[in-house]
């Protein structure tokens, strides 16, 4: 089986960017290469302005393209929660930014002809157990307009209760982006990859950016890495950092469900969807959820996503499987525009698991905001909106299970032997000298010793057994064995200790 999403395996070899090696002076400089980046890049182009973007990995390959490529304008956490801390207003506004985006992605796709496998296809909804989510949603949905059907007796499911929503949409977004970001490359698009930000200084009229071998100069910034690098305590402490896990299968009989499948089962929410390329086909299952760095055996997480396609449909054998990550906003809705007022810096986050829409929708914002121009949406994601009232239940929530997590000791081995005691292929964090090691040993037998103190707010990592990764369980921040960051807020690399013996 290859750890790794399935979109990867379908990569586009020709689509690769130098690392950026010398100074330059750009409008607006674009931290990350995913679909907010890209599609920030191409709204700022087509505006004439002169824009660079930095991808510290590869253009696409962030969570962008460990998504499950499902387009949609409901939201993952549903209409009727939405429309229980706020009213049907924000609920259809909502519903119309998203509309936009949607449609944004569709007419590029259209426009630049984007080999993506990009189909229309209906949202299915359902319940196996009448736990009234579903009935919910149906009231919401009627009391705005949103158009909805019955499920009909062929549906492949068995469920209580189901509704349709037709013309929602599913492409390869790996493909999408790589696409997008191939239209746009030219004199007044750069794009670097291999090329990380350290750094960000805001002066009074310029924004530099800091990279190993270079410094961007822009009037601009975006932040468009799925969550804001640094300190940014504002938006950490509002925002809960998930993981969950996708898993694509062969399946014996050729019989793949078309559509978009939401399933909730006691609770617990699966999403289905098959993609088909050339001779290939394969079912797709994403779920089984966890906060950040605070699964106690990440391994059964995948285990149980693999039991329900099992139990549900004939698997010939799993091909892939990976992780990704989404950041919840207590108040339900992502942080979109200036860091703070007047501010140069600009971000994007909080899309939970809807931004690929979400993602291009900040884009549109985004784009307006560089222009000074006004964007009917920009007051329902502002970015420094401070909304206790709505965000108070998740808010304390989230930030209660952070301070027991940075309080917590879950160091469980502490002298020299335990030091041998490491199999290959394993990890233990240990106290020495006072000090908290993160020890991993590779299959080789090296062992790499980091300090356990994540570089964002000094939390313990702790160790994910599926991806072999030290997360961090209070902001998200994901570091690979050699200690470089992965994802997260965290701009600094996990400490290399030196042990003497
Ligand atoms: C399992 C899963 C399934 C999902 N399915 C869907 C779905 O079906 N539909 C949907 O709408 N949404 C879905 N989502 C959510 C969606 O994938 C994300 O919200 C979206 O891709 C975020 O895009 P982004 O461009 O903001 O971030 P990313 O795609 O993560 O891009 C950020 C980029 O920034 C780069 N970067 C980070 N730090 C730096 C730095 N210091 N310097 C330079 N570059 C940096 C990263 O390498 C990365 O490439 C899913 C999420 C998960 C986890």
């Amino acid at each position: 089986m290859v750890q790794g999403s399935l979109w990867n395996s379908y990569s586009n070899k020709n689509v690769s960017y130098p690392a950026l090696k010398g100074d330059i002076a750009v409008d607006v400089a674009i931290i990350g290469g995913g679909i907010t980046g890209i599609t920030s890049a191409q709204l700022l182009v087509e505006r004439g302005y002169k824009v660079a973007v930095l991808e510290a990995k590869s253009i696409g390959k962030g969570t962008t393209g460990h998504s499950t490529g499902n387009l949609y304008v409901i939201i993952d956490e549903l209409l009727s929660k939405l429309k229980s801390k706020y009213d049907g207003k924000v609920v259809e506004r909502v519903i119309s930014s998203r509309l936009e985006a949607f449609k944004k992605i569709e007419q590029n796709v259209k426009n630049f002809q984007i080999d993506c496998d990009y189909k229309k296809q209906p949202l299915f909804l359902f319940e196996d157990a009448n736990t009234f989510k579903i009935l919910e949603e149906k009231k919401v949905a009627k009391e705005i307009d949103l158009a909805f059907f019955e499920l009909s007796e062929a549906f492949p499911f068995i469920h209580d209760d189901g509704m349709r929503l037709d013309d929602q949409a599913q492409f390869n977004p790996l493909l999408y982006i790589q696409g997008l970001a191939g239209a746009l490359d030219g004199e007044n698009c750069q794009i670097y990859e291999e090329t990380c930000v350290r750094a960000v200084e805001e002066e009074e009229n310029r924004i530099l950016l800091h990279t190993p071998e270079a410094i961007v100069s822009a009037k601009h910034a975006i932040h468009a890495t799925h969550t804001p690098k640094g300190l940014e305590i504002q938006y950490h402490t509002t925002l809960g950092p998930y993981r969950e896990y996708g898993v694509a299968a062969r399946l014996k009989s050729n019989e793949y469900p078309e559509g978009i499948f939401w399933g909730y089962y006691d609770n617990k929410k699966y999403s289905i969807r098959s993609y088909s390329r050339g001779n290939d086909n394969f079912l797709l299952a994403v779920g089984s959820p966890h906060k950040v760095g605070q699964a106690k055996d990440n391994q059964a997480h995948v285990e149980d996503l693999k039991n329900f396609v099992e139990s549900r449909f004939n698997v010939a054998e799993f091909t892939h499987v990976w992780g990704g990550q989404n950041y919840k906003p207590a108040d339900l809705l992502p942080y979109i525009g200036r860091k703070k007022t007047n501010s140069r810096e600009l971000v994007a986050t909080g899309f939970s698991t809807d931004g690929l829409v979400y993602g291009t929708l900040a884009a549109i914002i985004l784009a307006d905001k560089v222009e000074d121009k006004f964007n009917p949406y920009e007051d329902l994601y502002e970015a420094s909106r401070h909304n206790p009232a709505k965000a108070a239940g998740k808010f304390i929530k989230e930030n209660a299970n952070v301070a027991g997590e940075l309080f917590k000791d879950l160091t469980f081995k502490g002298d020299d032997k335990d030091l041998v005691e490491i199999l290959p292929g394993e990890a233990a964090v240990i106290v020495r000298d006072g000090k908290k090691l993160a020890l991993y040993k590779e299959n080789d037998g090296k062992l790499s010793i980091l300090s356990a103190l994540c570089t964002h707010m000094a939390c313990e990592v702790h160790w994910n057994n599926v991806e072999k990764s030290w997360d961090c369980p209070c902001h998200g921040s994901r570091f690979d064995t050699s200690g470089e960051v992965i994802e997260g807020p965290a701009f600094n690399a996990l400490k290399k200790i030196e042990i003497n013996k």
